[in-house]
């Protein structure tokens, strides 16, 4: 810095338009007007020793002239030294910074000789113009004695700044001054002061300022090294202040001048960041109250979710990604979901997609990936005891299952077959398979799949479609919470396929222990583990499961109840669970055993306990009511009773229903009822099971009544509500020899009826249906067969043999034994083919009260099946092979003999004793007993 600088006579001059160089100060210009460009090629670009150039403030008229009035006010005039020559104007200027040369220009008489330090060089395209760029660094101050405004750039003959009011004779700030009148200033004690004055302020500024930027040190050091003239300058350079004050800094030639203007400007400045400062620690001071509110927030919405009422969607979505972060989601799902999350958080909620992309979210967050229940150590006999607690007979069944239990317990990761329970509505699937689930401590969930036809039931739907959702096994899982539920898939068999896909073939997937590691629903998009979850099914048959997806399950058929069986499951478990339902208990209703027999007999006709459990729960609601009324009038009586007779040592008013105890003050209302439960139950009574449930719905004379005449017979067909009794009526009228078939019969049955009569008409003579010469039954007659009830559809081949039976009970008006019902495929030669769903079609029988059930000798396989109470309840039951005496089975052969026979008049009357069977059997080996002799 210590270095001295000869300013020349004469120097370029450069125009700085409303600005000011000051010495000490660095600025960067670019050059693009003519003048300016020319200037620094010449004076700085081309020589090769860079020379110094002069910038000198201009300033347009306009401003000079508000500056003028300005000063003529006296602002900062007695700061400035300013002369009154202090500018010069000139119409014929240089275009000044590429301005209108046309316009009037003030220069400004004093200006500052500038040193280059950096200089580049550029050319525009297209135009080919040449621009500079230069870094000048301020020198010292000087004064123009002559501007030459002629030549390509301006010149000007300059003096350096004499100080004028001191005398001391400056040239430069830069050591301009002699070493001697450099001392003289320094001691003169006005400069003392003010230079005192000066650095106390800088310093404070510069401490500021170091706080702030941490650049104070170097300042610092500048403070101690720099004379306080020189510093001056360096300060108010690096200040933003207006134009007019820069002038006047400019104009301070004396010391004195410049160090007070200096230290009034540093001053102002440290004022305005005081001030900026206090807004700062304002603002700051709100911020910290916004904080303190978030943190209140915070707290606030942590007491909610204690509560469980946090209903605050604010911060919705941080929520959501806390619970995505606890789902503990494998970590390739987890990227997935981040991925997602992150798509949601740019996203608008008004956005479209923005709420299908949260539903989604929310359904990983929710899902189980790792959330279990957990096993307990399974005790094989508690499960044993659970399921003999809830379930009445049923051995065989729960034999099976603990067999499954006792496997899963040797090995929990076993993969065990599925279980398929299969049997009629209200047979006890439902509840086995939660059984299942609370032997094992595992959570249960159901999920129907009656009716489902579209894949996307079980797989989801893609989340490109509008209202796209997860399948139900995935909705499943996430309701249940838990990935290793017992998941029940109900009424497997119902499931239908059509042009929406085969959402059998998706279940095969699922219940593959093979492929269900990686489970994919279309709407997840990303596996899911279902190898924890236990399926067990059920189906009320079998046949409608596809056999792949059969294949895979293992089939346990219940086959519905006998009368004993119901009466046994209606005294241990429905009615204690259907009066506890009601708010009731045995001290107020009682149902008899010989009333729930009644209710069997009379009301129901299933192969389950689901309308007898809804027979039962009418009749605890009628005793509810009853009980209630009760209740209501004894209260009634007791308030009577706290004002007639405070001691209440009285019995209760006339009037009231019931002699009663003393009720003791205090007792509530729930007391009183059990003062009432103890003096009187309701007993159930015939009177009040037809009050209640109405006339009796079924009779054992039903069958008697339907078949009193001829023409009907009585058949056993089986349906998806287990057997059921079909009769079979055919009349004949007069008409061109047609069949009419009605009873919504499907095609099957249709035929099987064709073939009966054609077999009938064929064996005309061997049956001796009909007169010698009259070959042709049909001839002008028509013959209808309807099969009751008419609004229930029919199909399949089992009714043939009872169609044969009708047809020739009509044509040889011999009425059909009432107690006898039949089953079998007729083929056109007269064989009779063996049929399905054999056990459920005895039951039926059984529950009809019919005694004897005729089968295909085929058949009798079958008939271990059937519960031996059944069998033994049929007429006769012995203990050989025809232990059965009245479940006959045809001879596919015999068929026809059977027939001629009994038209023979060889029937024996009374089938009902074992000799007269036997002798029957020995003469064709079949059974004549179909007809009831006449
Ligand atoms: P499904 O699923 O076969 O249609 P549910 O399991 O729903 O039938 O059974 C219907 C009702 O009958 C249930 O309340 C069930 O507890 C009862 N139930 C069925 N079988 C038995 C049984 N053997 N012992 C006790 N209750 C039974």
């Amino acid at each position: 810095m210590a270095e001295s600088v000869e300013l020349p006579g004469r120097l370029a001059i450069l125009p700085f338009r409303n600005k000011v160089l000051l010495p000490g100060a660095f600025i960067r210009i670019r050059c693009t007007s003519q003048s300016s460009v020319k200037l620094v090629e010449q004076e700085l670009w081309q020589r090769e020793e860079k020379g110094l150039i002069g910038i000198l403030p201009v300033q347009d008229a306009a401003e000079t002239t508000s500056m003028d009035s300005m000063l003529s006010q006296g602002v900062g005039s007695e700061s400035c030294e300013r002369s009154s020559n202090a500018q010069v104007s000139t119409s014929d200027a240089h275009k000044v910074d590429g301005k209108n040369p046309s316009e009037v220009i003030h220069w400004h008489n004093r200006g500052v000789a500038a040193r280059a330090l950096h200089l580049s060089r550029g050319v525009e395209k297209p135009s080919g113009r040449v621009t500079y760029i230069v870094v000048l660094e301020g020198l010292c101050r000087f004064n123009i004695e002559e501007l030459n405004t002629r030549g390509p750039y301006c010149t000007a003959k300059i003096s350096p700044l004499e100080m004028t009011k001191s005398g001391y004779f400056l040239i430069s700030i830069f050591y301009l001054l002699t070493c001697s009148e450099m001392e003289q200033v320094e001691q003169d004690p006005d400069f003392v002061t003010l230079s005192r004055q000066f650095k106390a302020i800088a310093m404070e500024l510069i401490s500021i300022l170091e706080q702030k930027q941490k650049t104070g040190g170097r300042i610092k050091v500048l403070l101690e090294t720099l004379p306080f003239h020189k510093l001056a300058d360096i300060f108010v350079a690096s200040f933003e202040i207006s134009f007019e004050e820069q002038l006047c800094m400019l104009d301070s030639v004396d010391p004195k001048v410049r160090l007070s203007k200096a230290t009034e400007l540093v001053d102002r400045h440290l004022q305005s960041i005081r001030v900026a400062e206090k807004i700062t620690q304002k603002v700051e001071g709100q911020l910290s109250k916004s904080q303190k509110e978030y943190l209140l927030r915070q707290q606030m919405r942590a007491i909610k979710e204690e509560l469980g009422d946090n209903d605050d969607d604010e911060d919705d979505l941080a929520s959501l990604e806390r619970k995505m972060q606890n789902a503990g989601m494998p970590s390739n799902i987890w990227k997935h979901a981040q991925r997602e999350l992150r798509r949601l958080k740019k996203m608008q909620p008004q956005q479209p997609g923005y709420n299908s992309s949260r539903v989604y979210l929310d359904l990983l967050a929710d899902l189980p990936w790792q959330k279990a229940s957990e096993e307990q150590e399974m005790d094989l006999k508690a499960a044993k005891d659970h399921l003999d607690c809830d379930h009445y007979g049923l051995v065989k069944i729960k034999q099976r299952i603990i067999e499954y239990l006792a496997v899963r317990k040797l090995k929990p990761d076993a993969r065990g077959p599925v279980l398929c329970f299969v049997g009629p509505p209200g047979v006890g699937k439902t509840s086995l398979a939660s059984s299942i689930a609370a032997a094992l401590g595992r959570k249960f969930i159901r999920i129907s799949l009656g009716g489902v036809k579209d894949e996307a039931d079980i797989r989801g739907h893609r989340r490109t479609y509008i209202g796209s959702m997860p399948g139900r096994l995935i909705d499943g899982l996430k309701r249940v919470g838990v990935c290793n539920p017992v998941m029940l898939l109900d009424e497997i068999d119902k499931t239908g396929s059509d042009v929406r896909g085969d959402p059998a073939s998706a279940l095969l997937e699922v219940l593959d222990p093979e492929q269900n590691k990686s489970f994919n629903d279309h709407y997840l998009n990303v596996p899911f583990d279902l190898s924890k979850v236990i399926f067990v099914a059920t189906a009320n048959r079998m046949q409608p499961i596809p056999p792949p997806l059969l294949d895979r399950m293992e089939v346990i058929e219940l086959p519905g109840y006998i009368a004993e069986e119901k009466l046994r499951i209606a005294m241990q478990h429905l009615i204690p669970r259907v009066l506890d339902q009601h708010g009731l208990s045995s001290a107020f209703l009682q149902i008899p055993e010989d009333m729930v027999k009644l209710v069997i007999q009379r009301y129901t006709r299933e192969a389950g306990v689901r309308n007898l459990e809804r027979n039962l729960a009418a009749l605890a609601r009628a005793a509810a009511v009853r009980v209630a009324e009760r209740e209501q009038a004894v209260s009634v009586s007791k308030d009577v009773h706290k004002i007639t007779s405070p001691l209440l040592d009285s019995r209760l008013a006339e009037g009231a229903e019931m002699e009663m105890e003393v009720i003791p003050i205090g007792v509530n209302n729930h007391e009183i009822s059990n003062a009432f439960r103890i003096a009187s139950p309701l007993v159930v009574d015939e009177a009040m099971l037809e009050k209640i449930l109405g006339p009796p719905r079924f009779d054992d004379r039903e069958a008697a009544d339907r078949v009193a005449t001829p023409g009907v017979s009585v058949g056993l067909v089986w349906t998806a509500f287990g057997g059921e009794v079909q009769f079979v009526e055919a009349t004949s009228v007069v008409g061109n020899g047609e069949l009419h078939l009605t009873g919504q019969l499907g095609d099957v049955i249709k035929e099987s009826a064709q073939i009966a009569l054609t077999w009938v008409r064929a064996r005309v003579a061997d049956l001796k249906l009909a007169a010698a010469e009259e070959t042709d039954l049909l001839q002008g007659k028509d013959i209808h067969i309807h099969f009751p009830a008419g609004a229930v559809p029919k199909d399949g081949p089992s009714a043939g043999v009872t169609l044969v039976t009708a047809l020739v009970s009509l044509f040889s008006q011999k009425n059909v034994r009432a107690d006898t019902a039949m089953t079998g495929e007729m083929t056109l030669r007269g064989l009779v083919l063996p049929v399905g769903g054999v056990k459920d079609k005895v039951l039926a029988a059984h529950r009809y009260g019919i005694k004897r059930v005729i089968l295909p000798e085929r058949n009798l396989k079958d008939l271990v099946e059937v519960p031996a109470a059944v069998l033994s309840s049929l007429e006769h039951a012995t203990k050989s092979w025809f232990c059965f005496p009245h479940i006959r089975f045809w001879w596919q052969s015999e068929w026809k003999t059977c027939w001629s026979m009994h038209l023979m008049g060889d029937v024996p009357g009374d089938n009902t004793n074992t000799q007269n069977y036997d002798k029957a059997l020995e003469l064709k080996g079949i059974d004549l007993s179909v007809f009831r002799d006449r």
